[in-house]
C-alpha cells in the first residue's frame, strides 16, 4: 500500500532541513533493522514475556447476542500498561538501540504515549525525556507521576497554548540539537516518512495474531468486518495491516465527533478536514481557510488530534475503509454498555468503536473483530462525572 513513502497522494516527509539528517538515517535503516534476525528475536521475546502477547481474541457472547452478529474483541487492553501503545514503544526502543542511540525523546498530550515510552526506556536502561505542555502536565497528573516513577524526565512546554503541539515543537527542537545521540519516538502512524510505516509495521502484530486466532475459532482467517477507533491511527493500522489487500474483509474506522460535527468542538477529521501538511506529513487535517490547524475536541484525550495518519487518509479517499463519526454522548453510552454486557471497562477512545451499531446494520452470520485498544481505568473519573455514578 505504501510506495516511496506515500499512500496514494498522502505521506511524504515535509520537514525542515535541520531535521533531515536523523529522519534520513531512520529511513535508510528501518527496514533493514525490522527484517534482521537479531531485532525480530528480541522484539518477539519482549512482546511475549514483557508486553504479554499474544493478547486474547475473545468471543463476546453477550454482546453478540444483544446485537445479533458474531463479535470478537482483540484484547489490547490486556497489554502491559493497558493499551496497544507499548507494542510501538518497545519496538522503537530496539530500533534506537540498533541505531546506536542512548537517549530517547517523545512528546505526549494525555500522557499515555509518554508512559509507554518511559516504560520501554526503564526496561532498556535508556535516558528518557518526555515533552509535555504545561497545561497538560496539570491536567494529567497521574500520568506525570507514572513517568517520573519510571525514571523519565518530564519537560514542560511553556510556549503557545501549552499543549500537545507545543510539546511537539519542543521535542523537534531537541532532536535538531541532538541528532547523533537521540531517537525520537513518535506514538502513532503520523509524522514524516518513515514513521507512519514503521509504527504500522510494529503494530501489525495485532493483525497477525487475529489471523491465527480467527482461523482457530472460526475456521477462516478473515472476518467480515474490522472495527477500530482512529486518533492518529496506530491501533487501527495494527488491526487492519494484514487485511488491507483482502477485499473479503470490510474495514470500519471510527473517529471522534466530539460534541457533533456541526459544532466547533469536534475531531472528525474526514468529515471536517481537507488536504494539508501536519507534523511533516501530507494528509487530511482540520484547518481554517488560512491553513491554520483547528483546535480539535473530543471527550477522549487519545482521539483529540486534528489530523489522521496518511494511511488512513488514503483508506478514506480510496473508500477502502468506511469512516463513521461518533460523538461524546454515544461513546460514553457505548462504554457503559460494554462494561455491563461483557464486564470489560474500555478506554473512552475504544468506546467510540462500540457505538457504531446505531449507524450500521449487520447480518447474523457476520463476523466482526473490534480492536479493544485500551482499558478504562485511566478514564474512570471522566465516566463517573459523566454518569454521576456515585449518586
Ligand atoms: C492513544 C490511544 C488511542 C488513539 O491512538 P491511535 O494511534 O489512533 O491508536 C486509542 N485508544 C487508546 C486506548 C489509546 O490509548
Amino acid at each position: 500500500m505504501i510506495k516511496d513513502g506515500y499512500y496514494g497522494e498522502f505521506g511524504g516527509a515535509y520537514i525542515p532541513e535541520m531535521l533531515y539528517p536523523p529522519v534520513e538515517e531512520l529511513r535508510l535503516n528501518y527496514e533493514k533493522i525490522l527484517a534482521s534476525k537479531s531485532f525480530q528475536n528480541e522484539f518477539q521475546e519482549l512482546l511475549k514475556s514483557y508486553v504479554g502477547r499474544p493478547t486474547p481474541l475473545y468471543f463476546a457472547k453477550n454482546l453478540s447476542k444483544k446485537i445479533g452478529c458474531k463479535i470478537y474483541l482483540k484484547r489490547e487492553d490486556l497489554c502491559h500498561t493497558g493499551a496497544h501503545k507499548i507494542n510501538n514503544t518497545v519496538g522503537q526502543i530496539l530500533i534506537a538501540k540498533h541505531l546506536g542511540k542512548n537517549r530517547i525523546i517523545a512528546e505526549t498530550g494525555a500522557g499515555q504515549h509518554g508512559v509507554a515510552t518511559a516504560t520501554a526506556c526503564a526496561l532498556m536502561g535508556m535516558e528518557c525525556l518526555v515533552y509535555m505542555g504545561e497545561k497538560d502536565i496539570k491536567r494529567q497528573a497521574p500520568n506525570v507521576s507514572r513517568m517520573k516513577m519510571l525514571g523519565a524526565k518530564v519537560v514542560p512546554a511553556t510556549s503557545g497554548s501549552k499543549t500537545l503541539k507545543d510539546a511537539t515543537n519542543e521535542a523537534i527542537r531537541d532532536w535538531i540539537n541532538n541528532p547523533e545521540s537521540t531517537h525520537y519516538i513518535i506514538g502513532s502512524v503520523v509524522g514524516p516518512h518513515p514513521y507512519p510505516d514503521l509504527v504500522a509495521q510494529l503494530q501489525s502484530v495485532i493483525s497477525k495474531e487475529v489471523k491465527k486466532q480467527l482461523k482457530e475459532l472460526e475456521g477462516r482467517d478473515y472476518p467480515d468486518y474490522l472495527v477500530a477507533c482512529v486518533g492518529g491511527g496506530s491501533n487501527a493500522a495494527g488491526l487492519y495491516y494484514d487485511y488491507l489487500e483482502d477485499e473479503r474483509t470490510k474495514i470500519i474506522a471510527v473517529e471522534a465527533a466530539g460534541k457533533g460535527i456541526l459544532t466547533s468542538e469536534s475531531a472528525a477529521t474526514t468529515q471536517l478536514g481537507n488536504v494539508g501538511i501536519i507534523h511533516g506529513s501530507k494528509t487530511l487535517l482540520m484547518q481554517n481557510k488560512d491553513g491554520q490547524i483547528t483546535e480539535p475536541y473530543s471527550i477522549s484525550a487519545g482521539l483529540d488530534y486534528p489530523g489522521i495518519g496518511p494511511m488512513h487518509a488514503h483508506l478514506f479517499t480510496s473508500q477502502r475503509a468506511e469512516f463513521i463519526s461518533i460523538d461524546d454522548h454515544e461513546a460514553m453510552q457505548a462504554g457503559l454498555a460494554l462494561s455491563k454486557t461483557e464486564g470489560i471497562i474500555p478506554a473512552i477512545e475504544t468506546s467510540h468503536a462500540f457505538a457504531i451499531f446505531k449507524h450500521k446494520d449487520f447480518q447474523p452470520e457476520d463476523v466482526l473483530v473490534f480492536n479493544l485498544s485500551g482499558r478504562g481505568d485511566k478514564d474512570l473519573a471522566t465516566y463517573i462525572d459523566y454518569f454521576k455514578l456515585e449518586e
